[in-house]
């Protein structure tokens, strides 16, 4: 699955976590150089929308994440049908399974973030320089004229 970056640039995934059965974290960071936003998300099995066909006991059913593949509880890999953005930090990820046609949905949630986007740095930046009285503006340039 393809993972964003709020900047809207391609997030890498570095490692994977199990939290506990049912949730992991994905360590995520920016492809694009300049802004270097990394994040952690949270993943974990929410749902089944359809049973397995030859599942006839209440086995218990769930998924698991590795890197940014989803695999079924059977084992075999499952393929993600569509991703539901509920929010912008929240989605719900439609899975099948091709092996045993489980189907579910996975929940992913924007944790936190581990260290900020600069370009969001830069944004909060311009924004409190454009926000102060011209006096501090005269003392912020001659303190950064000092580097
Ligand atoms: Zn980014
Ligand atoms: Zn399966």
């Amino acid at each position: 699955m393809r993972i964003d970056c709020q900047c809207g640039s391609k997030a890498l995934v570095s490692r994977s976590e199990c939290d506990d059965d049912s949730t992991t974290s994905l360590f995520c960071s920016c492809s694009k150089p300049e802004c270097g936003h990394s994040f952690i998300l949270s993943f974990g099995f929410k749902h089944t929308l359809s049973r397995p066909q030859d599942c006839n006991t209440e086995a218990r059913l769930g998924a698991s994440v590795k890197g940014t593949r989803v695999y079924c509880s059977c084992g075999e890999r499952a393929h993600i049908n569509k991703t539901n953005n509920l929010s912008t930090n929240v989605a719900d990820v439609y899975c099948s399974c091709p092996s045993c046609g489980h189907r579910f949905v996975m929940f992913r949630a924007f944790s936190h973030t581990l260290s900020p986007s600069a370009l969001t740095t830069e944004a909060l930046t311009m924004a409190i320089i454009r926000s102060v009285t011209p006096s501090v503006r005269r003392s912020l340039q001659q303190q950064l004229s000092l580097f």
